[in-house]
């Protein structure tokens, strides 16, 4: 598989309240690009935040033309505001991150490497989680029954955290569904994928927005989504 020379990469970074981390996070975005070699665009995908999180996203993008920021009227969610990237994102290949910065921008670079070696898809799988062991084991058991009841094979500990080829990208957009499971439709469209184990760092400003309530949605996005079974059930 040939790769162009001089890609250019897009990074797409879905934000719900995180005003205290964003002068951080773009600190570190500007960092990255310097590193990475070859034009970069980072659009934030504000998902309705209540707090400065969009003023701060429009001061940056008036001062860089590298930034650039799409607005929820309302919060939709975390999925919605990555598939809301992923039809807006431009770029040769395309990148999406949380705003914590738990998934390290430097990673990236590594993950080029193999895109370069004609990877389609390269997801990061958590080395370990420093979640609660309840929690871990309740994500086992979800991707494994998710396994067992549908089509696609989702391994514990990977999450929305990648780095795609633009055709993947526009695949991924080109699917109907409404209530998009986005690693789930990363792992259906198929093409050479492979997994990238990396140490996920802890938040590093404000809260986690997942609830357990709000994971367990996920979850059932996740089943009903790639199964007919509950639904005959
Ligand atoms: N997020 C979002 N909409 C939401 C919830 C979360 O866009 O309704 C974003 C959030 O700002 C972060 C990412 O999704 O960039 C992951 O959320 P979080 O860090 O709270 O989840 P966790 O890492 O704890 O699973
Ligand atoms: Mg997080």
């Amino acid at each position: 598989m040939q790769r162009k020379e001089n890609p250019t990469l897009g990074m797409v970074i879905p934000c719900y309240n995180e005003e205290s981390m964003m002068p951080r996070l773009i600190e570190e975005l500007k960092v990255f690009a310097g590193r990475l070699g070859f034009p970069c665009r980072f659009l934030f995908v504000d998902d309705g935040s209540r707090d400065r999180t969009a003023d701060l996203m429009f001061e940056v993008c008036e001062q860089d033309t590298q930034f650039a920021f799409l607005s929820f009227s309302r919060n939709f969610g975390h999925q919605t505001a990555v598939s809301a990237g992923l039809q807006f994102i431009e770029g040769d290949v395309v990148a999406v991150i949380d705003a914590d910065l738990q998934d390290p921008p430097e990673v990236i670079l590594e993950m080029l490497e193999l895109w370069k070696q004609g990877y389609d898809v390269i997801y990061g799988v958590r080395r370990d989680r420093k979640e609660h062991a309840f929690l871990r084991v309740a994500y086992k058991l979800f991707y494994r029954l998710l396994e067992r009841i549908s089509n696609i094979e989702i391994p514990p500990d990977a999450g929305d955290f990648s780095l795609m080829d633009r055709k993947v990208v526009d695949h991924i957009n080109r699917l109907p569904e409404h209530n998009r499971f986005v690693r789930g439709l990363r792992s259906w469209v198929g093409f050479r994928q492979i997994d990238f184990p990396y140490q996920r760092a802890r938040r590093q400003a404000g809260a986690t927005k997942y609830d357990f309530f709000r994971l367990t949605q996920l979850a059932f996005d996740g089943l009903i989504s790639f199964s007919s079974i509950p639904l005959r059930l």
